[in-house]
């Protein structure tokens, strides 16, 4: 896990290492319109595998849009 701070002006960007991230995948698949279905949060990146194989199992599709959805911390000042 990398810890970086970046900065924006006098403001730091600061990963929140107290809250746990989130895995979530969106079904694209569709000529028209996406299906849309949505895993929702999930807890970690197996779990999110095991959505989308049971979605591609029950429908046959199989392109998704994920995220990793994670928490960060806005300072001001916290270069100093
Ligand atoms: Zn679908």
């Amino acid at each position: 896990m990398t810890s970086k701070t970046f900065r924006f002006r006098e403001y730091g960007v600061n990963p929140d290492e107290t809250a746990a991230p989130a895995y979530q995948a969106v079904c694209v698949t569709g000529e028209e319109a996406d299906c849309g279905a949505d895993s929702k949060d999930q807890p970690d990146e197996e779990a999110l595998t095991r959505w989308m194989a049971e979605h591609t199992s029950s429908t046959g599709h199989n392109r998704f849009r994920r995220a990793r959805w994670d928490y960060a911390t806005v300072e001001p000042g916290a270069w100093q």
